[in-house]
């Protein structure tokens, strides 16, 4: 549906950044991708590019096979086929009551349409008791819904959304999250998500993007990433892997020729008073323990679930379960 061809967008000042760097990419219809990486990776920047609201400085964005336009094509940036949700609440009229900042999206020329059209839409997003609360007096969550109704009133094939659940409070995350996934499910919106948080793109997305200085490190399939990364870089981010180079694996008894991945949850300890490493920490994280294990010469983090009673310095057996081998890439 969406294509990205040899895009980058560099931006020229004291400093020149090359915030995204001949990236090729593609977008599926009717699912949920997210773009992931650390802070300053691109994220934004490739969303921006998307939507058309940032000129490329090489390569292009098709739509459907048509080239996305930008600004020096078209007035008003952005694809008529496309909404982009802005982070932060920008586009929010925070003086104006919920109902007249979704309504204000629709034309005059049907009142009855535009107000039945309003109502369905702030029930699909389960805010239609707040229509009459003024923006300012809502919780973040709840302004995130308001933007996202503002987005979708004119159905949109196109949902873009710019670290969406930064300012929803953790416990209103999963309800929005799931809502979005039905909405998806039910019309066969496409959305195309910026996020930094693995939990959130892991449980939402079909498809990941995976950002570093600009560049794509990984894509595809959330289970696939997660379990069988290509890139270090995308072992730490979604699971916190430990990454051990060769000699550091050979340490543990693994033999191989190229860097591995350990998932925290594929490692056990087992206390032996007379074993070759100790838990250097244990930080207590509610229904598990993260413990540092390790001895001189290797470190590694490790998920205890259950949680057990145990101490920093006590000596211990460590066993991997699994683990996962970085093949070099073979172009
Ligand atoms: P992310 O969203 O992943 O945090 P961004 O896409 O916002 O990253 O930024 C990528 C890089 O481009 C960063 O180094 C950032 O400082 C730089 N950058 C982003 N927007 C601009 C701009 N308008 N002018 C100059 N540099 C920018
Ligand atoms: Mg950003």
């Amino acid at each position: 549906m969406i294509h990205g061809k040899d895009l980058s967008c560099v931006f020229e000042g004291n400093i020149t950044v090359t915030a995204v760097d001949h990236v090729h990419f593609g977008i599926e219809e009717g699912q949920i991708t997210a773009i992931i990486g650390e802070s300053g990776s691109g994220k934004s920047t490739l969303l921006k590019l998307i939507y058309g609201l940032l000129e490329p400085t090489s390569g292009e964005v098709r739509y459907r096979g048509w080239l996305v336009p930008t600004r020096k094509d078209k007035l008003i940036p952005g694809h008529d086929a496309m909404k982009l949700v802005s982070q932060g609440f920008d586009d929010l009229n925070l003086y104006a009551k919920v109902w007249d900042n979704v309504a204000s999206q629709l034309s005059n020329t049907n009142l009855a349409l535009k107000a039945s059209k309003t109502q369905e839409t702030l029930e699909r997003l389960r805010i239609d008791h707040l229509a009459k609360k003024r923006v300012a007096d809502l919780s973040g969550g709840e302004k995130q819904r308001v933007a996202i109704c503002r987005a979708l009133i004119n159905d949109p094939e196109v949902l873009l959304m710019d670290e969406p659940f930064n300012q929803v409070d953790a416990a209103f995350r999963d309800e929005l999250q799931q809502d979005i996934q039905q909405i998806v499910a039910e019309t066969g919106l496409t959305v195309v998500m910026v996020s930094h948080d693995p939990a959130e793109v892991l449980a939402m997305a079909n498809k990941l993007i995976v950002m570093k200085n600009g560049k794509i490190a990984d894509a595809g399939d959330p289970h696939a990433l997660y379990n069988w990364p290509h890139h270090p870089y995308t072992a730490r981010l979604l699971a916190k892997s430990n990454i051990l180079q060769p000699n550091e694996a050979k340490i543990l008894g693994i033999e191989t020729e190229h860097p591995i991945a350990i998932q925290q949850e594929h490692i056990q300890t087992e206390l032996n008073l007379n074993g070759n490493y100790w838990i250097k920490e244990v930080r207590f994280r509610g229904f598990y323990n993260e413990l540092i294990i390790g001895n001189e010469e290797v470190t590694l983090h490790q998920i205890q679930f259950p949680r057990l009673d145990v101490k920093k310095n006590t000596r211990i057996d460590i066993l991997v379960t699994t683990y996962h081998v970085f093949e070099p890439k073979s172009n």
